[in-house]
């Protein structure tokens, strides 16, 4: 046994079952996205991508999510982001590469030159908290993406969870001019993060991102709400 499983034992991040970070029965409640939809109007759409219809210049170009985020998933996610996160995010990792991999495969095929920029954090919060959970899922994508990881998002403020804001135009005025951005010399990005609710988050980011020299954007994320 090792010192670190005497420190913090493991046990399901699901369901608190002992022994192990994911137990059988929470990973079998885990459900996959099987259908992409557009982020705009929400119907169906290949890979994920915006459709020419519903796209204008400064927005999203595809999202794609790895499952729906039901309520295992949302402990899941909160747990790690409160324990060992490292090994936990590993040991999770292990269990999501089958899905994750054929979703990534569709960036590979799209462009060689992408860059993975991480949904960050403000100044503040990382401090609270020590690390970025956006940041440690790129770090595991890019094992099979092998794009460049890169810091040109700053988040100035932090927002009200999105999930908190009932309404559209709450949404969009919480989100606001959160972030500004570094010269973007990327033509493709990838913006990733852990939880896409309502899209307001990626959408601001994606408009910034746009402003600053990139010319296509597309989401990557573990979870939709
Ligand atoms: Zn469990
Ligand atoms: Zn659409």
């Amino acid at each position: 046994m090792f010192l670190i499983d005497l420190l913090f034992p493991k046990f399901c991040l699901g369901c608190g079952y002992i022994g192990i970070y994911l137990c059988q029965s929470c990973q079998d409640k885990l459900k996959p996205i099987a259908l992409d939809t557009c982020l705009y109007c929400k119907k169906p759409s290949l890979f994920g991508l915006t459709h020419p219809n519903c796209t204008k210049k400064l927005d999203v170009d595809g999202v794609l999510v790895i499952y729906h985020y039901n309520p295992i998933l949302k402990r899941i996610i909160k747990n790690i982001k409160y324990r060992l996160a490292v090994q936990v995010w590993q040991e999770f990792y292990k269990i999501i590469e089958p899905q994750a991999v054929t979703k990534l495969g569709f960036y590979k095929r799209l462009s060689t030159d992408f860059v993975i920029q991480p949904i960050p954090l403000s100044k503040n919060k990382y401090n609270e908290r020590g690390f970025n959970q956006a940041k440690f899922i790129s770090v595991y994508f890019q094992k099979y993406l092998h794009f460049l990881i890169v810091d040109l998002l700053i988040r100035k403020k932090e927002t009200t969870s999105q999930a908190q804001l009932k309404n559209k135009k709450t949404r969009y005025l919480n989100t606001r001019g959160v972030f500004t951005s570094l010269r973007c010399p990327y033509p493709n990005v990838i913006l990733v993060d852990d939880v896409v609710t309502s899209g307001s988050t990626v959408r601001e980011a994606a408009k910034t991102l746009k402003r600053a020299g990139a010319k296509k954007v597309y989401v990557l994320a573990l979870a939709k709400g």
